[in-house]
C-alpha cells in the first residue's frame, strides 16, 4: 500500500454530482489557511495526492462528499486540510474578561472524525496534531478498550475536533460528557469497515444526534474503499447534494 508518487497523476479520478468545483493542481492558500498551508510545507507534502486534489475544493465549497479510494491514497489529509483550514480561520470566540483580553475555549468538537478503531483512530489523530501545530485548535482522541474516565476528563477539558470510534463517542454521547451541538464536519472514515464491524447502529444514532443541531449547515463526509450496497444506502441517507468521488479502481 501506500502512495506511488512516479505514477500518481495516471490515476483515473470519477467525480459526478451538481456542479463540481475544479481540481486544484499544487497545494496553495487559499484555498488552505496560511498557517495549515505552511504546516502541510513542514510536513514536506510538496503534492496533493489525486483525492486530495478533488476534496480539498469539494469540502471548501461547503459541500457534502461520499469519496472512495484505496488505502494510502492519502483521504486523511484529503479531509483534515479544509476542515482545519476553516477550523484555524473561525478561530476561538475572543471574549472580553476582566477588563482584559482572553479567549473562550470552545467546550464541544466543531469537527467530529470517526474510525473503526483505535489504531486508526489514533493515526487520524496523530495527523491532525502535527497540522495543528501552532493553531488553537484542540485535537482529541477517544475510543474503546481504553479507561473511559481519562477521557471524560479531556472532554470537560474541551475538544475541538474529535476522533473517535463509535462504539466510545455513543458512550460519552450517553453520559452527558460530549455534545454535538456544535459539530460543523462529521467525517466518517473507513466507512465500510464500520459496517463490517457492526457499527451501524452507532454511527445512525451519532448522526441522529448531529441533527438535532439548529444550524443546518453541517457538512457530512464519507470515505471508503469499497462502495457496495450498504454503503450506498448510508449515503443517500446521510448526505444531501453530494459529490461523488472515485479514485482508481473500487470494488463493490
Ligand atoms: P489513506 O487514509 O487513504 O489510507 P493516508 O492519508 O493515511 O492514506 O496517507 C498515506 C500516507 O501518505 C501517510 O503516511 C501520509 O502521511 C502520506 N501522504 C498523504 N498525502 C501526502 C502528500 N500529499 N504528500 C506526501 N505524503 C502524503
Ligand atoms: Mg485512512
Amino acid at each position: 500500500s501506500g502512495i506511488n508518487f512516479d505514477h500518481y497523476d495516471d490515476i483515473p479520478v470519477e467525480a459526478s454530482g451538481e456542479n463540481v468545483p475544479e481540481p486544484i493542481t499544487e497545494f496553495t492558500a487559499p484555498p488552505l489557511d496560511d498557517l495549515l498551508f505552511e504546516n502541510v510545507q513542514l510536513a514536506r507534502f510538496t503534492k496533493p495526492t489525486p483525492v486530495q486534489k478533488y476534496s480539498i475544493p469539494i469540502i471548501a465549497a461547503g459541500r457534502d462528499l461520499m469519496a472512495c479510494a484505496q488505502t494510502g491514497s492519502g483521504k486523511t489529509g484529503g479531509f483534515l486540510f479544509p476542515v482545519l483550514s476553516e477550523s484555524f480561520k473561525n478561530g476561538p470566540s475572543p471574549v472580553t474578561n476582566n477588563g482584559g483580553y482572553s479567549y473562550q475555549r470552545k467546550a464541544y468538537p466543531t469537527a467530529v472524525i470517526m474510525a473503526p478503531t483505535r489504531e486508526l483512530a489514533t493515526q487520524i489523530y496523530d495527523e491532525a496534531k502535527k497540522f495543528c501545530y501552532r493553531s488553537w485548535v484542540r485535537p482529541c482522541v477517544v475510543y474503546g478498550g481504553s479507561p473511559i474516565g481519562n477521557q471524560m476528563r479531556q472532554m470537560d477539558q474541551g475538544c475541538d475536533l474529535l476522533v473517535a470510534t463509535p462504539g466510545r463517542l455513543n458512550d460519552l454521547l450517553e453520559r452527558g460528557k460530549i455534545s454535538l451541538s456544535n459539530v460543523k464536519y462529521l467525517v466518517l472514515d473507513e466507512a465500510d469497515r464500520m459496517l463490517d464491524m457492526g457499527f451501524e447502529p452507532q454511527i445512525r444514532h451519532i448522526v441522529e444526534d448531529c441533527d438535532m443541531t439548529p444550524v443546518g449547515e453541517r457538512q457530512t463526509l464519507m470515505f471508503s474503499a469499497t462502495f457496495p450496497d450498504d454503503i450506498q444506502h448510508l449515503a443517500r441517507d446521510f448526505l444531501s447534494d453530494y459529490i461523488f468521488l472515485s479514485v482508481g479502481r473500487v470494488g463493490s
